[in-house]
């Protein structure tokens, strides 16, 4: 989480009213509505929420909280539903009047597109390699089948509110931390979306929309990271009284592997051999995630933490083109259960060798020390 001083450009000592001016100057930058990236705005806007309360201010230099319970997990992990633009509708307004959210202005019916919605989708790496058609179930507010979804029992198209005169806010003046504001408050005849309908759908009430609980089927390609996002348009919310729906964003999650670890389009793993084995060479036989086998040659005289290369045998990019590598980081297992006639031929090798089992680990400890001069 970033620090929300340097979110909206201020310094610690700001005043309310520099906090203010600094937000209202961001939020006409990143506002999505003209053009700017949601993202940046849902920062800025949540900084300028905890910054603008005393409370939460004194709260987060104290501590560093900022109020929100966690970014990740939960039942909402990518902040689109819940409070979603609703709930910071009351900041915008209160700066920027209907000009914001107000649609093509006084009396003419705005339509509300739905909201996006994400779920979450965990692969393994062998999914990964392949690709795999995944079944997603997300529980949305979708067209009500009553009336198609245009909120009207006879079908009728929705007109500006009466109440609003289609501005889906009425104007409030209200006392806040700093001073006397105009907010303006959505609409509760029209909830806020400015439209009305003559004779209200008994299946929604007049929304034009119930929740309902679709499946979509999504192919996701081999090679996909961890944080990938497919799209299914129109998939999201449904809007209100038939306007446009949002889409659906199915996000990739990497399962842990009992025995690969991804880096990019490569494998690790680690593999153990026998000591006899790292000295005399030989082969050994390893998984990979494409459901086969390979042999590997470990050559003779394999130091321990050597990378054995296995060309090929790592994930595809994404969109496919030619595969990462399997990498094998080499172990060597020294035996602790020498029993009499091993033991006598190690002695014997160390013999051969000229390694005294006596002084060699001194000698060698010099060397090194000399080698680190
Ligand atoms: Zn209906
Ligand atoms: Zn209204």
């Amino acid at each position: 989480m970033s620090d929300l001083y340097e979110l909206l450009g201020v310094p610690r000592d700001a005043s309310t009213d520099d906090v203010k001016k600094a937000y209202r100057r961001a939020a006409r930058e990143h506002h999505p509505d003209t053009g700017g990236d949601e993202e940046a705005f849902k920062q800025v806007t949540h900084a300028y929420q905890v910054l603008a309360d005393p409370d939460k201010r004194a709260r987060y230099d104290r501590s560093g909280d900022d109020g929100t319970p966690s970014t990740r997990g939960g039942g909402d992990p990518f902040g689109f539903g819940g409070a979603g633009f609703g709930g910071i509708g009351d900041v915008i307004d209160a700066f920027f009047g209907s000009s914001f959210g107000g649609g093509g202005g006084r009396g003419t019916p705005r339509a509300q597109p739905g909201r996006d919605v994400l779920v979450p989708t965990e692969l393994t790496l062998e999914e990964v390699a392949a690709g795999v058609r995944r079944e997603v179930a997300v529980e949305v507010a979708s067209a009500c089948e009553t009336c198609g979804g245009s909120g009207s029992a006879s079908g009728g198209a929705a007109t500006a509110c009466g109440q609003c005169n289609g501005v889906g806010q009425v104007q409030r003046v209200v006392r806040t931390a700093f001073g006397q504001l105009a907010t303006a408050a959505p609409c509760a005849a029209c909830r806020g979306t400015g439209r009305t309908v003559a004779d209200p759908c008994t299946g929604c009430g007049g929304d034009g929309r119930t929740s309902q609980r679709n499946t979509y089927t999504v192919d996701v390609p081999a090679g996909v990271d961890e944080g990938d996002r497919l799209r299914v348009v129109g998939a999201g919310e449904a809007g209100r009284q038939g306007a446009p729906a949002g889409d659906l964003y199915v996000e990739v999650r990497i399962a842990e592997h009992d025995l690969f670890e991804r880096d990019g389009r490569d494998l690790l793993a680690e593999v153990t051999v026998p000591v006899t084995q790292a000295a005399l060479g030989g082969s050994v036989t390893v998984p990979t995630v494409h459901g086969d086998e390979v042999e590997v040659e470990v050559p003779a005289g394999t130091q321990p933490g050597s990378v054995l290369r296995v060309r090929q045998a790592g994930l595809p990019g994404r969109g496919g083109g030619r595969r990462g590598d399997l990498r094998l980081r080499v172990r060597v297992q020294v035996p602790t259960d020498l029993d009499q006639p091993q033991r006598e031929l190690l002695e014997q090798l160390a013999d051969l060798r000229g390694e005294h089992l006596e002084s060699r680990g001194r000698g060698l400890f010099t060397r090194l020390r000399d080698a680190f001069r």
